[in-house]
């Protein structure tokens, strides 16, 4: 277990008249890669914008660095703490240059204008997300995985410590949501740094997550390594969804295979990998 900067503690929250979470506790692992999981409507994005600071609990608190988020300042979250949102949108126009800029404003002050540092910080993010060839286009003329990786060289350019993204692969053809992986698992192995990811896909949560937690109905149901969590009895259970966890053989990561109906588990296993090395089952 990591040290932890960013924890929320007994968390109630939710939106007028419908709360979501109730009394979560939560803490992120310092330098690794935690991915939030859960089925449409869990609070995964809900308990996102309560740890960002977007979103005030109604009782509970978020810590960071051990203050309380809610009473500390803008500029002060800013330079400590990222957040991408789900499905961002960019003023009409905005080239990617000038997006991946608004990243410094926590930096910018009445009487310190854009500096070299800026410039450092923007140039970086946009070679590390490979944006740096769409520079001067408005970001409206690129694909969806080209503006993507756009607005994460926006929360780059930050240069957080911490950072929260939800949903960032959404809509995006496998490959890119691969090398958009990599590259967050790289800032943390590499760089140190703090992601807090919500994703979709449960092969690729528990292919890059260090951290794997599960959510339903606005509580924490299981959290830990993949190995630990990613099980056919947790999947069931928190997705009600039929399937058996298996070990890729070459990577050894852990992969579901949904169950089909009507069908018998050899039968599935032996097509599925066919070309393979024998598989390994992971038991329920
Ligand atoms: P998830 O990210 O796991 O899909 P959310 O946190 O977005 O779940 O949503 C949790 C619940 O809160 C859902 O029932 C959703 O309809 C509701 N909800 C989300 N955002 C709002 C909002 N802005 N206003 C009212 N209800 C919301």
């Amino acid at each position: 277990m990591t040290g932890t900067r960013l924890q929320g503690e007994r968390l109630t929250a939710g939106y007028e008249g419908h709360r979501v979470l109730s009394e979560v506790d939560f803490r992120v692992e310092d330098g690794r890669v935690t991915v939030l999981l859960g089925p449409n409507g869990s609070g995964k994005s809900t308990l996102l914008k309560t740890l960002a600071r977007t979103l005030a609990p109604e009782r509970g608190q978020v810590l960071l660095d051990g203050k309380d988020i809610h009473h500390s300042r803008t500029r002060d979250v800013a330079r400590k703490l990222g957040i991408l949102p789900q499905g961002p949108s960019a003023p009409e126009g905005v080239t990617v240059r000038e997006l991946v800029c608004l990243g410094r404003f926590p930096y910018q002050h009445l009487w310190r204008q854009w500096s070299s540092e800026d410039e450092r910080a923007v140039v970086d993010a946009m070679a590390t997300a490979n944006v740096a060839q769409f520079a001067d286009r408005p970001i409206d003329d690129l694909s969806g995985g080209q503006r993507q990786r756009c607005w994460i060289a926006m929360v780059l350019a930050q240069e957080t410590d911490l950072i929260l993204l939800d949903e960032p692969t959404t809509f995006l053809d496998l490959k890119v949501q691969v090398d958009l992986l990599e590259l967050l698992v790289r800032l943390a192995h590499d760089k140190g740094r703090t992601l807090l990811v919500v994703l979709h896909d449960l092969n690729l949560a528990a292919a890059y997550a260090d951290v794997l937690v599960m959510m339903r109905e606005g509580r924490i149901e299981h959290g830990g390594t993949p190995e630990t969590v990613f099980t056919a009895t947790h999947l069931k259970q928190v997705f009600d969804l039929d399937a058996h966890v298996i070990r890729d053989p070459h990577t050894q990561r852990l992969v579901c295979v949904p169950t089909l109906a009507g069908s018998t588990t050899s039968t599935r296993i032996d097509v599925g990998l066919a070309h393979h090395a024998p598989t390994t089952m992971i038991p329920p």
